[in-house]
C-alpha cells in the first residue's frame, strides 16, 4: 500500500533541475516530524512548511499496487508531450518511508525518469535516476553520495561544513523562508536576511551554489 497526500504537474523549482517539467508525487508521512503543529517543538525538523499528513490532497489516495501508483502518476504527464521524457520527483513527507525498488520498476515501465527528494536519513533504494538529499538539523546522514545536496540555510545545527564528505555533483544553499515555530510566520526582512546570509556563504564557499524557489517566484505549486 502506498500513501500518497497530493501529487500533480509543475516545474521543477529548485536545484540543478530547476524549471524542468515533472509529476510531483508527495508521499505521506515523515520520519523527523509527524506533521502535526502540537509535536512541532519536539520535532527534529522543526521549520517544515508543507502539509503531507493523510491521503486527501489534489491527486492523492491510497494505491494497493506500485503499477497502481505509476499508471495513476503518468496519467498526469502531458498526453501531447513528444519528443519529452516523462519525469517524476517523489517527494514528500520523506518519500524513502514507501519508495522501494518495486514502484522504481513500474515507473520505469511507464516511462518515467525517477528522481527523489530526501532528508537522506534512510537508504536509497535500487534503480533511481536523480538523488537530492536535503539534510536536516541534527538528523544523521545515511546515504553518502548523490546527484546534489540541498540544505536549507541556515540551520542552527546544520552547518554546511558538516555535509562536505557527502558525494555529490552539485551543493545548492536554499534561502529558509518558511515559519521557523507554530504560528510564527516569517516576515520578509527576516526572509531577506536568509537569502541575503545564503549568498554571502556561498560567495566565501565557492563549491555551493545558491538555488531560489522559482515556483514560489512564478506563483505555480
Ligand atoms: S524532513 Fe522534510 S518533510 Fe520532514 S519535516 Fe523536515 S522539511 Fe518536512
Amino acid at each position: 500500500m502506498y500513501r500518497v497526500k497530493e501529487a500533480f504537474y509543475t516545474l521543477q523549482g529548485e536545484g540543478a533541475r530547476a524549471g524542468r517539467a515533472a509529476v510531483f508525487c508527495r508521499f505521506s508521512k515523515c520520519n523527523l516530524w509527524t506533521g502535526r503543529e502540537k509535536d512541532r517543538a519536539t520535532a527534529v525538523c522543526r521549520f517544515c512548511d508543507t502539509d503531507f499528513v493523510g491521503t486527501d490532497g489534489q491527486n492523492g489516495g491510497r494505491f494497493d499496487t506500485a503499477q497502481a501508483l505509476a499508471e495513476h502518476l503518468r496519467a498526469l504527464w502531458p498526453a501531447d508531450s513528444e519528443g519529452s521524457h516523462p519525469y517524476v520527483v517523489c517527494t514528500g513527507g520523506e518519500p524513502l518511508l514507501q519508495l522501494d525498488e518495486t514502484l522504481i520498476v513500474a515507473l520505469h515501465r511507464q516511462g518515467f525518469e525517477v528522481a527523489v527528494e530526501t532528508n537522506g536519513t534512510l537508504p536509497a533504494p535500487a534503480g533511481l535516476d536523480w538523488v537530492c538529499v536535503s539534510p536536516k538539523s541534527t538528523a544523521e546522514v545515511v546515504i553518502r553520495r548523490c546527484d546534489e545536496l540541498k540544505l536549507v540555510y541556515p540551520q542552527q545545527d546544520a552547518p554546511p561544513e558538516r555535509f562536505l564528505d557527502i558525494q555529490a555533483d552539485h551543493y545548492f544553499l536554499s534561502p529558509m523562508a518558511s515559519p521557523a515555530l507554530p504560528d510564527e510566520g516569517m516576515p520578509d526582512p527576516v526572509r531577506q536576511s536568509n537569502t541575503a546570509r545564503a549568498t554571502d556563504y556561498c560567495l566565501a564557499h565557492p563549491r555551493w551554489r545558491l538555488t531560489l524557489q522559482m515556483h514560489k517566484l512564478v506563483g505555480i505549486d
